[in-house]
């Protein structure tokens, strides 16, 4: 079936058309790592993972690269502040190694929490410095970069399709920056390819310039090139890399290779929380371990962020997050329910409707809140067993342990809910239950447990619920 995807670098919808067939090179722009990952970093990886998953339901053998930033992030995404990592190290006096390794390994386990596949190549950038400095050599050797006394500088305007991602005019870009501290540079706009490092930074390595660090736009240019090659298929990332770190990256490889890196860009938008923007100040910049903590379970955010399509911005509030985990866990215990029952009059057919639906939603540019409302659909169209193999078939896509998660539990049941024919047992139980007659409410357990209910005398009182 035609799968479409939005391409940023397009401003359009395009079919997909890989480059080789039956196979996808894909790039992922992954965490600076000097802080624990918020869930609205987690939104682009659960976004990424399921765009992977949904090229790999259509037959396709998937090549994920993502990086590790461990060095080279400045405060700013343009060069301006000391390098983030640096001033964690430097605030929990630990070296950046330690910082990277933890918040790294922390990045790792809410992956896995998410059920996030591993990528197929985990880039360290930290380890790729060799080809980072190569890439900044080519640069100035074909007359895009120059020196200047604090580092090696992208010239934009030796780049006229500067912009295109943006959808911004080489020449506004070149009118309207802002006023730049640094001097030497040709443009304020013009971007770091590789800092000189003063004596006391934290993190050098030498290179034809002295010693350095490189910027953190060349690191994907680099990583991205060695891995993919010089034209890839897909390069993922947040909204907020679409006007610099993912323009400087498209202008460093295509003034190498001439090709812009990938043929699809794609981008998913914001999380929001309480409709603003995530801050430390505001307090409330939630963890993955602080929805546990709050007794969610992780996959109730997966779900949540398949309830809104990627490209629009998603507002989180404890009340959502609250009716995304009802809806997992009733829609897991529908699925689980119909694995032993008979497949329902016609069921087959239905299914194969289904089917046909929930493909088409995934493959219009990953439509996961059309495809979610077919798997309820599917749910309540008496299809018995046959729901539990489409559960089974989409949550390659959708990653919800739909067939073996935790299910919502059924509370005890009012007595004046229970069919009479239960309600008269239940009652003949406590009036021997009264008398002390022990064996005589002993049978009358049993004979509601056949029945389906499970009885639990509690110091409250007695409960029924269906078993
Ligand atoms: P960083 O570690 O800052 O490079 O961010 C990691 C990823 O998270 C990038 O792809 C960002 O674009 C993305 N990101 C950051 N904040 C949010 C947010 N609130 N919602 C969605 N994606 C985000
Ligand atoms: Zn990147």
């Amino acid at each position: 079936m035609r799968l479409q995807f939005y391409n940023t670098l397009a401003h359009q919808k395009e079919e997909f058309v890989p480059l080789r067939p039956n196979q996808v090179g894909m790039y992922t722009c992954g965490p600076t790592v000097y802080d624990y990952p918020s869930i609205g970093n987690m939104r682009a990886y659960v976004f990424a993972d399921t765009l992977r998953r949904v090229l790999e339901f259509n037959g396709y053998k998937v090549k994920m690269v993502m990086n590790i930033t461990d060095v080279g992030h400045l405060e700013s995404d343009g060069d301006e502040g000391e390098d983030k990592m640096a001033l964690t190290a430097q605030r929990e006096r630990k070296s950046p190694w330690e910082i990277a390794r933890f918040y790294a390994n922390v990045f790792l386990q809410d992956m896995e929490r998410l059920n996030i596949k591993k990528p197929s190549v985990l880039a360290w950038a930290t380890e790729h410095i060799a080809e980072m400095i190569a890439m900044v050599q080519e640069l100035l050797e074909r007359g895009y970069a120059y020196e200047t006394s604090d580092g090696i500088y992208f010239d934009i305007s030796k780049y006229p399709e500067y912009g295109r991602l943006a959808g911004q005019k080489l020449e506004d870009r070149l009118a309207g920056a802002r006023v730049e501290v640094n001097e030497e540079k040709r443009h304020p706009a013009d971007f770091a390819l590789w800092k000189k490092a003063p004596k006391e930074h934290i993190m050098q390595w030498p290179s034809p310039w002295g010693m350095g660090y490189p910027g953190w736009h060349i690191e994907c240019s680099a990583m991205g090139r060695k891995y993919l090659g010089d034209l890839f298929d897909i390069h993922t990332g947040g909204a907020d890399h679409i006007p610099v770190h993912h323009e400087n990256e498209i202008a460093q490889t295509a003034a190498c290779t001439g090709q812009p890196a990938a043929r699809y860009w794609m981008h998913n938008e914001f999380l929001l929380i309480d409709g603003g923007k995530m801050s430390k100040s505001l307090g409330n910049v939630y963890t993955i371990s602080d929805l546990m903590e709050r007794g969610f379970e992780p996959l109730s955010y997966r779900y949540f962020c398949h309830n809104a399509h990627y490209r629009r911005q998603l507002n989180f509030t404890w009340a959502a997050l609250e009716a995304a985990q009802k809806g997992l866990l009733s829609l897991r215990r529908l699925v689980q329910g119909s694995a032993k029952q008979p497949t329902g009059a016609g069921a087959a057919e239905r299914a194969a409707s289904f089917r046909e639906d929930f493909l088409a939603a995934i493959n219009d540019d990953l439509n996961l809140p059309k495809a979610i409302a077919v798997l309820w659909e599917a749910s309540k169209a008496n299809l018995g067993r046959e729901l539990y193999e489409l559960a089974r078939e989409w949550d390659q896509v959708l990653a919800l342990d739909l067939c073996t998660g935790a299910v919502e539990e059924d509370g005890p049941l009012a007595r004046e809910d229970l069919p009479p024919e239960v309600r008269a047992l239940v009652e003949e139980r406590d009036a021997a239950r009264a008398e002390k007659n022990w064996t005589k409410s002993d049978a009358l357990r049993q004979q509601l447990q056949e029945m389906g209910y499970v009885v639990k005398d509690t110091p409250q009182g007695t409960e029924i619920k269906r078993a």
